[in-house]
């Protein structure tokens, strides 16, 4: 057995519902089923990834909000979801006052990253980060946290309106607070094959990131929209789907690209 230091990797994208709650949770069930320790920490207050794996934390539970205050450790924070392999550090709607709190505090950008350098990382390979829907504070924290960040983006109009913003913060975070912060991967969600519009997105997004876009694309499919009512990841809920599979896959293709230390 040898000790790798688990990737951080914050799910960002300012745009709200694009899927990164869905990636963050079944992303990490998949690397979890590939039987790599994964945490997920939530770090949006409507606690959609928390309820998304079946956790309801109770009022005096130590959630991420403690643990970005200095109040809770990942330790004290972190919690089985009942699925192998998957811990989550879950949150509550107690966190849209971090955003706030955290504004007049010391080394307000770090808290994360100071609390991931603490004890109970111990063990884990992945790290996943559920960001919020905006560019504030707490996406911040996890930017500043992170090896690197996956970025959702949803195979609709737009799709590319307000990944500047995100890129130009990315790029801000790199030079101000975390210059190692790497790119992971694109991820096109809620690919709907019988429309040209999601064909002409996916052309549009690989033609401006290359490489960075995982091959794996992940379909609309019903089955990943129910499965978060039953706290279930997808793989859980339905293992047959083609949401489950294109998880599965994108997982593998994740570690794939990866290889070395971090590799299968
Ligand atoms: P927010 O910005 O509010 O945090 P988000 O980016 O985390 O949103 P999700 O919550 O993952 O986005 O997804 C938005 C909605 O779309 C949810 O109801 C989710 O169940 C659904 N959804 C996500 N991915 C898919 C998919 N591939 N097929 C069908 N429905 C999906
Ligand atoms: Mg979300």
């Amino acid at each position: 057995m040898f000790h790798v230091k688990p990737r951080i990797v914050a799910v960002a994208n300012q745009k709200g519902g694009v899927g990164k709650t869905t990636t963050a949770i079944n992303l990490g069930a998949a690397l979890a089923a590939y039987e790599h320790e994964t945490l997920l920490v939530d770090l949006d207050p409507q606690a959609n990834c928390t309820s998304g794996v079946g956790c309801k934390p109770d009022g005096g539970d130590p959630t991420s909000y403690q643990v970005l205050t200095g109040a809770g450790s990942i330790a004290q924070a972190s919690r089985p979801t009942g699925f192998p392999h998957l811990r989550i550090v879950p949150s509550t709607a107690d966190l849209a006052g971090a955003e706030v709190e955290l504004v007049g505090m010391m080394g307000r950008e770090f808290r994360l990253r100071d609390a991931l350098d603490g004890d109970g990382i111990e063990g884990y390979r992945f790290i996943l980060v559920d960001c919020p829907p905006s560019l504030g504070l707490l996406t911040v924290n996890a930017l500043a946290a992170a090896d690197a960040l996956i970025v959702p983006i949803q195979c609709e109009y737009f799709a590319l309106e307000g990944l500047s913003d995100l890129m130009q913060t990315v790029e801000q975070v790199r030079r101000f607070l975390n210059p190692s912060l790497a790119l992971d991967g694109i991820l096109l969600t809620m690919y709907d094959e019988r429309t040209n519009l999601a064909l002409q997105v996916a052309e549009e997004v690989r033609s401006v990131f290359g490489n960075d876009v995982f091959k794996t694309v992940v379909p609309r499919n019903v089955r990943l929209a129910e499965a978060p009512s039953f706290g279930r990841p997808i793989h859980a809920y339905a293992l047959r789907s083609r949401g489950s599979q294109a998880y599965l896959q994108a997982g593998r293709e994740y570690l794939e690209r990866l290889g070395g230390a971090h590799g299968a």
